[in-house]
Formats: structure tokens, sequence, C-alpha cells
């Protein structure tokens, strides 16, 4: 069975590695889905988000990564895809997270998403922090893929 894993990536971080790793082990495949949001500007183009996801998991042979605009529920709909993936790092993903599966659910209810827990380790990551500790040319080898590394740091140059 195909997951969807759908998110900003802007960058993807180890800690979205981690749960990629992690459900394409129980999954038959995992979409990684990067929406292309109107109302939010990001440092990495679509583009530029796909390559560096594509890069960082060209080892998991059934992973793969999209580009989706509009309603998540729609383009689950498209590849036929009814089971969305989302992570956990605090309480407060909760409240955002509930209320978004809720409203996925109620706009078809043939969506369900399944929770993973972030391992502790990378509980306190989330892209802006890494943006933000690069911007000031901090160390950020652990937290990013090396070709994510490489390219904040040329960002930020
Ligand atoms: P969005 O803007 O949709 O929240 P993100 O790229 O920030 O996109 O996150 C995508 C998904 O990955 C979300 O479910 C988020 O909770 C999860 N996630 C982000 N960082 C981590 C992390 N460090 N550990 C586990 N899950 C994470």
């Amino acid at each position: 069975m195909n997951i969807i894993y759908p998110g900003s990536f802007d960058p993807v971080t180890n800690g979205h590695l981690d749960l990629i790793k992690r459900a394409s082990e129980f999954f038959g495949s995992v979409t990684v889905a990067i929406l292309n949001n109107p109302n939010k500007t990001p440092l990495f183009s679509l583009e530029e988000r796909k390559e560096l996801l594509e890069l960082s998991t060209k080892d998991l042979l059934n992973v793969t990564v999209d580009t989706f605009s509009g309603l998540l529920v729609d383009y689950m709909d498209e590849i036929e895809t009814y089971i969305v993936l989302r992570g956990l790092r605090a309480v407060s993903d909760y409240e955002n997270e509930m209320r978004n599966a809720l409203a996925n659910n109620s706009l078809d209810n043939r969506v369900e998403t399944l929770f993973m827990v972030s391992k502790t380790e990378y509980t306190f990551l989330s892209s802006s922090l890494v943006k933000e500790i690069a911007s000031y040319n901090g160390k950020i080898d652990n937290l990013v893929p090396k070709a994510v590394e490489i390219a904040l740091k040329n960002k930020y140059r």
C-alpha cells in the first residue's frame, strides 16, 4: 500500500528523513508530496525542494517525490492514495495536525491520517530552525543531509 507524506519541506531535514525511512519499511511505497502553497514565500523553490528531497532519498527505492497544488484530498484521489503520514514532535503540533486530519476526512471520508512520533533527538528540529541557524552561519551538519547543508550555505552566502 502507498502512503503520502505531504509538507513544505523548505528544506528537508533529518527529522523528515527519519519519518520517511521508517514509513518506507512498513508501506509498499511512500510518495513525498511537496505542497506548492501560494500563501507562503519559501526559501527554496518548488524545484529546489524536490531536487533536495530526491537526492536525500535516492537510496530508498520505494520512495518517490512529487509536487502538488490545491487540496491534498484532490491530489490523493488523483494518485489513488488514501493514507496521509504526518509527524508529531511535541504537543504544540497536535492542534494543527488534528484540525487538518479532521478537515481532510470530512472532505473525503476515504482519507485517513496516521501520525508517527518523532525520535527524541529530532523533537526540536524544524525547517525554520535550520534556516535560522544557517542564516547566522551556525553548525547544521547533524541536522540536515549533506546536499541541504551545501544548498543552505549557498543561499546565505
Ligand atoms: P508543513 O508546513 O506541512 O507542516 P513541514 O515540512 O514543516 O510542512 O512538515 C511536514 C511534516 O513533517 C509535518 O507533519 C511535521 O510535523 C513533520 N515534521 C517536521 N519536522 C519533523 C521532525 N523533526 N520530526 C518528525 N516529524 C517532523
